[in-house]
């Protein structure tokens, strides 16, 4: 049996399998899955933005959508904000998401997933890269995208430095609860920092009074914290909620400082790309797919594989003015560093600013940012700077993000 292939996906989690489904039919790609099922099993409260879906999948009729919520609440301490935001967001099932995925790759592309395949060690040669499987077989190709998830070990095997620091990691447990309170129409996030110190709490409504129930903390050494904390609250705000589902899970961010090395290219959750603030990696687990994709698709048809050569995939990843990973981890940096005293201005500033509006994009972060170089969206910006003058503690805060 021919092991040599173009390209080397290890991970079928949503960016091995977009990467997979951006690469062209014509090369020959060979994906890795260590779990038995695509798609299974779930660790994870399946938000995302309907912005976001339009942009990787341009089908109409999406079968993995759960529910669609029109409202945002926002918590802290006794504050709530209240927001409109039609249209923008989901729950999808992302068994059937993932599943969705796979059966292009599969069908339209006519690649191989390998499920069942732990790959256990990677190497870099000079003509190649070769992976090896747990039962110690071994596969040759031209280019290898890793993206083995938050877990991501395999960067390391290749010289790429992926250590995460504790104060990068996210602790999280979940539950899946049905309780006639839970509004299919709202999501809710609270950030009070007794509930969630370092992080926040989630209700996010699965259609028919079901929730993806969560919260996650800055990693402490405390591994039961996270679940003690939402069991808490749960009795305290859903007394009567059934769980269908409970796990522990968690989620890294601080995105790599190098996300490519010769031949390789590192994408999703292992690049560490998961938004800092939100915690939300789908999105930017199909938007470092896609940039693989491109640069692979464009290096197969040469011969230069170097990692200057590669490097244009974290070009790309980083001129992507449509989202700022860095810019939020910024924000994180700076609000990890807040007394609970700034904590609770910074909060107070922010629900006053939002409660009551509408907001219709959840661009909402890159509009500001990109402020410096674009003025397509000038006139959303002078308004929401209007609005900001009136209170000069969240201006500093923008500012201070803006030119850093
Ligand atoms: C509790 C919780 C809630 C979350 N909620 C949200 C949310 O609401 N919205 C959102 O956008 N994000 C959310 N996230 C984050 C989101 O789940 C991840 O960012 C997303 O799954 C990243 O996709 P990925 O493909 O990079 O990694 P993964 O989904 O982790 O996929 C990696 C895949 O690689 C496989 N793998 C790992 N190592 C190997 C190996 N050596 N060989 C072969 N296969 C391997 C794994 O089995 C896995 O299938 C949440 C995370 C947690 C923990």
């Amino acid at each position: 049996m021919d092991k040599n292939y173009d390209v080397i996906i290890v991970g079928g989690g949503p960016a091995g399998l977009y990467a997979a489904y951006k690469i062209e039919k014509s090369y020959k790609v060979i994906l890795f899955e260590k779990d038995d099922v695509i798609g299974e099993p779930i660790i994870c409260a399946e938000g995302i933005s309907n912005n976001t879906l339009k942009q990787f999948f341009k089908e109409s009729d999406l079968p993995f959508i759960r529910n669609r919520f029109s409202k945002l609440k926002v918590k802290y301490k006794d504050l709530e904000a209240n927001v409109d935001i039609p249209d923008m967001g989901l729950i999808i099932d992302r068994s059937k998401f993932e599943k969705y995925i796979a059966d292009k790759v599969k069908k339209e592309n006519n690649f191989e997933i390998k499920t069942g395949s732990f790959v256990v060690d990677a190497k870099v040669e000079d003509e190649q890269v070769k992976v090896i499987l747990e039962n110690g077989e071994e596969y040759f190709g031209k280019i290898l995208i890793i993206a083995d998830g938050v877990e991501s070990y395999l960067p390391n095997k290749v010289g790429i430095n992926s250590v995460c620091n504790l104060i990068d990691m996210y602790s999280c447990y979940q539950q899946v609860i049905h309780d006639p309170k839970v509004k299919d129409e709202e999501i809710i996030f609270d950030f009070t920092p007794s509930v969630a110190p370092g992080g926040y709490l989630w209700v996010f409504p699965r259609g028919n009074n079901e929730a993806n129930f969560g919260l996650g903390i800055t990693s402490s050494l405390d591994c039961e914290k996270p679940y003690k904390l939402l069991n808490e609250y749960r009795k305290k705000n859903y007394p009567d909620a059934k769980i269908l589902r409970e796990f522990p899970g968690c989620v890294s961010v601080n995105q790599l400082s190098r996300m490519y090395t010769d031949r390789v290219m590192v994408i999703g959750d292992s690049a560490r790309a998961a938004d800092p603030i939100t915690g939300g990696g789908i999105d930017n687990a199909l938007r470092t797919a896609n940039f693989a994709a491109i640069v692979a698709n464009s290096v197969l048809k040469g011969k230069d594989f170097s990692a200057k050569r590669m490097s244009q995939y974290q070009e790309l990843v980083e001129k992507d003015n449509s989202y700022s990973i860095k810019k939020q981890n910024q924000l994180r940096e700076m609000i990890l560093k807040m007394s609970e005293e700034e904590l609770d201005q910074f909060f107070t500033s922010a629900i006053n600013l939002f409660n009551g509006k509408k907001i219709l994009s959840t661009d909402f972060y890159s509009t500001i940012y990109s402020f410096k170089s674009s003025f397509k969206a000038i006139g959303m910006v002078i308004n929401f700077m209007g609005s900001l003058m009136k209170d000069k503690y969240l201006l500093k805060i923008i500012m201070r993000l803006m030119w850093k």
